[in-house]
């Protein structure tokens, strides 16, 4: 029997649900349970691979290929365990099933309703990941704002959700936002108040209260949201803002968080959290030696949201570098022109992913200037093939080469559509998604910074290298030095004459974690300070 965690947000959204349900997460890991965490999401896409990544971030992918919220990024990276699509739920996916059954028959005679279906199927889906995994806890956030109409349903299957199971089996943990005002000078409890009540009208009491606020709350605030609440006092657990989100597990356990949950839950409560290699990890960060400059030419990059876990894994990166790596996001439009001079502080370019055309031209000049500058480079699936059309155009004089997602007709479709893609009618969840086996070169660099030559990443693509045309890249130095070992699809290319040329067809970020920072970052990095040594 595990024991369960649902985490709710109220006033408004952004106030960082993820990173508390992460950092608890990892307080009760450190203590020695087995915790998991996982997200429903209230809308009706089935997942968030369809979404454009300006609506909600990033789509984080996993190793069994879900495409899902950028919050499980953050459950991986704090508690260095692989999520799967059990972990991330929508609405879009509720309704399926149900409308599914009821295709079937499986309700034959019976008027279909958002209660009992609906929540039904919400609370199986809650209690999945018990069924899968041996777990002690399992955390459950809950997107959105408690008020929201579609959220509805799943509050509903979360009171029913307290009724059905032992009283110390469930409990509740509301993120709330204690606002300052400027004017008056104080902290105000009233929106609080207000979210409480939207909870309690659709009967759930919840038992802890974790308090957003810039200030530090004062013993005379939480005696107040204690009495208006129906909380006890020790019940309202301070969430300051924090200077990096990786603050934010020390700062609950001040706040006793996890032993506070613990007793709840009706737990034993013997080992502390000890946190050593995270305070490690937090000791560098916060001390760095050295500063490098790196662009991160993308499309997407007034909501830098949606290159997440690449900024994270340049954090991780960093400190295990001693290093703050500032990035800086370069929009690939305004690299059509002047290209030299708005890359010329930076010593490393990093290529992001992407989908479409918008943008190409100026990622392509990036390319150029960092391969002719022997800027180090790392492009990132739509980044490396940006980066072997470039290396088609100008270094193979292949005109016009192109990827066919840009130019079906291209003379020299160096990046093609890959096979099994064709017939596809389908967008949703048809990419080639999830984790795949890549054998290096045993001499290549990337084999020399990974340490061994079998590694497994996640993807997320239709199109890749078209092997018809590697003799000729391979002839001038861009070696294909990592293939996928059944399929023989190229998923590594490295430039030899240059300090650090490298392209990836899949994703080394959504594999970066803070106890195990990715190899391809802490190579790229290094190469970046280098190059600035040298300037
Ligand atoms: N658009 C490219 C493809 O589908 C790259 C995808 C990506 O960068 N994630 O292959």
């Amino acid at each position: 029997m595990a024991k369960y965690i649902f985490v709710t947000g109220g006033v408004t959204s952004s106030l960082g649900k993820g990173i508390i349900a992460a950092s608890l997460g990892k307080l009760l890991l450190e203590r020695g349970l087995k915790v998991t965490i996982q997200k429903f999401d209230p809308y009706i896409n089935v997942d968030p691979g369809t979404l454009n990544p300006y609506e909600h971030g990033e789509c984080y992918v996993t190793d069994d290929g879900a495409e899902t919220d950028l919050d499980l990024g953050h459950y991986e990276r704090f508690l260095n365990i692989p999520t799967s699509q059990a972990n991330n739920v929508t609405t879009g996916r509720i309704y399926q099933t149900v409308i599914s059954k009821e295709r079937r028959g499986d309700y034959l005679g019976k008027t279909v309703q958002i209660v009992p279906h609906i929540t039904n199927e919400i609370k199986r889906r809650f209690r999945l990941l018990e069924y899968k995994g041996d777990y002690d806890i399992i955390i459950t956030e809950l997107g959105g704002t408690v008020g929201d109409i579609e959220s509805l349903p799943y509050l509903e299957a979360l009171r029913q959700l307290k009724r059905d199971l032992p009283k110390n089996d469930v409990l509740t943990i509301h993120l709330t936002l204690i606002p300052y005002l400027k004017t008056s000078q104080e902290l105000k409890t009233k929106p609080t108040q207000h979210s409480v009540k939207e909870l309690l009208h659709v009967g759930i009491q919840p038992d802890i209260l974790a308090c957003r606020t810039e200030r530090p709350i004062t013993d005379e605030i939480k005696e107040k949201l204690a009495l208006f609440c129906n909380v006890r006092k020790q019940d309202v657990i301070e969430a300051i803002d924090a200077e990096t989100i990786y603050d934010v597990p020390l700062l609950l356990q001040k706040e006793n968080l996890d032993d506070i949950v613990l007793e709840k839950l009706d737990m034993p409560n013997k080992v502390e959290a000890k946190l050593t290699t995270w305070k490690e990890h937090l000791k560098k960060l916060k001390n760095p030696k050295h500063t490098v400059n790196i662009a991160l030419v993308g499309k997407y990059i007034e909501l830098m949201d949606s290159y997440k876990s690449i900024i994270e894994s340049f954090i991780h990166a960093g400190a295990n570098n001693e290093t703050k790596v500032n990035v800086i996001p370069v929009k690939a439009e305004e690299l059509s022109k002047n290209t030299a001079e708005i890359l010329k502080n930076v010593t490393g370019i990093l290529v992001a992913p992407g989908f479409g055309e918008r943008g190409i031209e100026g990622k392509l000049n990036a390319v150029k200037y960092a391969r002719e500058n022997n800027i180090p480079f790392l492009g990132i699936c739509l980044g490396m093939q940006i980066a072997v059309i470039e290396f088609a155009r100008n270094v193979l004089n292949l005109e016009n080469a192109n990827s066919t997602e840009f130019d079906s007709k291209t003379p020299h479709p160096v990046i093609d559509l890959m096979q099994e893609q064709v017939n596809l009618i389908n967008k949703g969840g048809t990419m080639r998604l999830g984790a795949y086996k890549c054998t290096l070169d045993k001499n290549s660099k990337t084999a020399k910074y990974y340490g061994t030559t079998e590694i497994q990443e996640r993807h997320r693509h239709r199109y890749e290298f078209n092997n018809k045309y590697i003799d000729q890249f391979e002839a001038k130095g861009l070696k294909a030095v990592g293939k996928n070992p059944v399929s023989n699809l190229v998923e590594v290319v490295e430039y030899k004459d240059h300090p650090f040329f490298i392209g990836v067809q899949f994703h080394p970020e959504y594999k970066s974690r803070v106890v195990k920072p990715h190899p391809l970052f802490i190579a790229f990095i290094k190469a970046a300070l280098e190059k600035q040594n040298n300037k």
